[in-house]
């Protein structure tokens, strides 16, 4: 199949600034998009070639998309699955498949996929809602502390809370969820697979995620991650082993903890181009989204290695400000070397709101993390 300036037609389930990135690149390729989101402000609108407004939970909408465009890709996991099985069985590529979505898009259930296939993950418990995880505990089977996740529809650590009581379940909504052991983590670590349908695959190098306390989110991604190159290789390996068993199209993002013991332990996966993998846009040879891209049109897989060190600082709305967004001191940080920001093109600020990103590159990751630092020190995002 020709895709390049032609009329093939890529649909994007999402319109987020993930789809704004993947965008680059379909212009760059001069490739037809279709992008499906509810909001008439979504970051996508500005940068695809047609844009449709629908709700990605119902089915209707996401088929009727689906029926317009040759491959359907996603950029957020949380979409009608009912719909992208209809719409395969009826031959549009999906990529990644229907399948490997369903495996993910409850956490439940892809904690026991890792058991099935002895991928090293945190023990854990599944419950079919918060009433009977407290029987489980009140029983004294289910011990304090753990880590309380709801299985579905979670984002950014919305749907996880650390348990140390039996007082912080007190609000937390009577719906599916796990029970996971807490793990004592040294570090937090993801890699990137790549792997196209033809079964070529690569992956990036390991990356180490600093979280901010409060609000679960990353706030430092530093590319290569500061660790041996053993447990390096080991992530790695682990990576690759879960896309196999996964058997995906696409990008795969493994996220892992390095505990005390070095051992490395799979917490989640994304099946999309990942926060993890923003650094790539200005490290690497070739970024995550090109990579995403080459991968669901079964394309020759693009160099992932990188030109130099790279840190991505997350600009999330400030505590306090809501409204129409300033991004106070960008001039500032643009009179530094090697210091790009990303703005995703959301009007309104809300405390958390992933607003943007900031990429610092370096030839030395240390002077890297230095004014990765003084970046996130000096802009603000505010109202
Ligand atoms: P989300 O899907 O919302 O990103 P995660 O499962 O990645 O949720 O959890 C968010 C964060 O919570 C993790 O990055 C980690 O910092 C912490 N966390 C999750 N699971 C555990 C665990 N078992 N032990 C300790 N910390 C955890």
């Amino acid at each position: 199949m020709n895709y390049f300036s032609t009329d093939f037609k890529l649909g994007i389930l999402g319109g987020g600034q993930l789809g704004k990135m993947l965008l680059f690149d379909t212009r760059k390729f001069d490739i037809q998009t279709y992008v499906l989101d509810p909001s008439d402000e979504a970051p996508c609108k500005i940068a695809c070639n047609q844009f449709f407004k629908g709700d990605l939970m119902d089915f209707e909408t996401v088929y009727n998309f689906g029926k317009k465009v040759d491959v359907l890709t996603f950029e957020i996991e949380l979409v009608n699955l009912e719909a992208l099985v209809k719409l395969e069985d009826e031959g549009v590529k999906v990529y990644p498949s229907p399948k490997t979505l369903k495996l993910i898009q409850n956490k439940g259930i892809q904690k026991d996929f890792y058991i099935q296939h002895a991928i090293p993950t945190a023990n854990y418990k599944r419950f079919k809602n918060l009433k009977s995880l407290i029987v489980d505990i009140l029983d004294s089977k289910t011990k304090l502390p753990f880590v309380w996740k709801c299985t579905e529809f979670g984002y950014d650590g919305n749907g996880v809370k650390v348990i140390r009581q039996i007082s912080d379940l007190d609000n937390l909504a009577n719906v599916e969820c796990i029970a996971e052991e807490m793990v004592p983590f040294k570090n937090e670590l993801a890699v990137i697979v790549c792997r196209n349908p033809s079964g070529e695959i690569k992956t990036y190098p390991v990356v180490e995620m600093e979280f901010h306390p409060e609000a679960n989110q990353v706030e430092y991604v530093i590319c290569p991650a500061r660790i041996d190159d053993n447990i390096a290789e080991k992530a790695r390996a682990i990576a690759l082993n879960v896309s196999e068993k996964f058997n995906h199209v696409g990008l795969l993002a493994v996220e892992m903890f390095q505990t005390e013991d070095d051992e490395i332990l799979v917490n989640e996966v994304a099946p999309r181009p990942h926060n993890s993998g923003h650094y790539s846009i200005e490290a690497s040879y070739t970024s995550q989204f090109e990579n995403h891209l080459r991968a669901i049109l079964n394309l020759p897989l693009g160099n992932t290695d990188s030109k130099v060190a790279g840190i991505m600082v997350n600009l999330s709305g400030e505590e306090g400000y809501s409204g129409d967004v300033v991004y106070q001191n960008i001039e500032k940080i643009l009179g530094w070397n090697g210091v790009t920001p990303h703005i995703y093109g959301k009007k309104q600020t809300r405390p958390f709101r992933k607003m943007g990103h900031v990429t610092i590159v370096n030839q030395n990751i240390n002077e890297a993390r230095r004014i990765a630092e003084d970046v996130k020190n000096t802009i603000r995002v505010i109202s």
